[in-house]
């Protein structure tokens, strides 16, 4: 039997659902757990979709409903008892629950991951998906084609178009196929106005992000092969900006403009440790290089969180190491 069939089985046989996504999480994340959410509740399915991280708030107009429910450990001390089946979207490591994890690990019921990452942990009854897929919401797209278990709406269009235009890069990275582009006009079909949808995604920040983003370029360097361009985002340059982790999103991609860069690195400081984002060109595996240092990823895009560090005592060491990974 096919992973999509065995979802719907998982689907039929039980009542109770819930849903969730990684720390910080993008538009993948969020479409994904709403298209889902969406398929079940045309089901008659209960449903909850609880998740680490607030949803971002250059994102929140994807849940105008406010169906998603941030953690909080006293108030959802029983969620997990109260569900027969466990859904992660867009990620495949428990870890990336961060608050939800230890509930999901000792969770009883059936796990599922549905996700486009590689290096699935072995903890889950079924997953969905693969590294073929260029988004988690383009497995979600595929899985209502192929079992035709709901209609899709405007709604759900609306989501999974949201997740594939943003985890292709506005479809300019390398899975951006013909199919892609055949799956996205018929997403378009359902009412969506691609200008509007870009804008609410890329274009709704606040002052204080456009400032962090002018600092954080000026804290950026070359290693001395000149083919590793980093930089950095501290608390204090976060707080003076009234910014938040959200507003960070995408700015380790300007390493990548420089002629002659391969890899960039963003240190960014958290609370209680760091988070370290690595994006690379062509074959470098950067998932790889997020491994070495507790993370992981795409080939191309990649991050690790390191608690209890600071980024001066770190920061040479992850430029050394990332120096392995250059072709030459
Ligand atoms: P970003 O740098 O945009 O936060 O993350 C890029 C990609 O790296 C994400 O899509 C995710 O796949 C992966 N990633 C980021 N942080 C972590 C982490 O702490 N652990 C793991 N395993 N993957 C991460
Ligand atoms: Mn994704």
């Amino acid at each position: 039997m096919n992973a999509f069939t065995e979802l719907k089985k998982i689907i039929e046989a039980n009542n109770s659902f819930l849903l969730m996504t990684h720390v910080n999480p993008d538009p993948d994340a969020l479409g994904s757990e709403l298209a889902f959410y969406s398929i079940l509740k045309k089901l008659g399915k209960q449903v909850r979709v609880v998740n680490h991280s607030a949803t971002p708030y250059n994102l929140e107009f994807m849940d105008e409903e406010k169906i998603i429910e941030k953690f909080d450990a006293e108030k959802h001390s029983e969620l997990f008892a109260q569900v027969d089946v466990c859904v992660i979207l867009d990620l495949n490591n428990a870890g990336r629950v961060v608050k939800m994890e230890s509930g999901l690990r000792s969770f009883k019921g059936l796990k599922v991951c549905i996700d486009h990452h590689q290096d699935p942990e072995d903890i889950f009854d079924l997953i969905v998906g693969g590294t073929e897929y260029s988004a988690t919401g383009e497995i979600l797209f595929r899985f209502i084609k192929e079992t035709k278990i709901a209609e899709l709406d405007s709604f759900i269009a609306n989501q999974l178009y949201v997740a594939i235009m943003t985890d292709t890069g506005s479809f300019r990275f390398e899975r951006t196929t013909p199919e892609v582009h055949q799956m996205i006009a018929e997403l378009i079909s359902y009412g969506i106005n691609p200008p509007e949808v870009y804008d609410k995604v890329y274009n709704q920040f606040n002052f204080g992000r456009v400032k962090l983003l002018g600092e954080a370029l000026s804290t950026m360097q070359l290693d001395s092969t000149k083919q590793i361009a980093y930089m950095i985002v501290t608390k204090e340059m976060l707080e003076r900006n009234e910014t938040s982790e959200a507003d960070v999103d995408g700015f380790v991609n300007y390493c990548l403009t420089i002629a002659g860069v391969e890899i960039g690195i963003l240190f960014y400081e958290l609370k209680d440790g760091i988070k370290i984002s690595f994006r690379s060109k062509g074959e470098i595996a950067v998932n790889k290089l997020a491994a070495e240092f507790n993370g992981g990823g795409h080939r191309n895009a990649s991050g690790s969180r390191l608690f209890n560090v600071t980024i001066d005592s770190i920061k040479e060491k992850v430029i050394t190491t990332t120096q392995k990974y250059l072709n030459n």
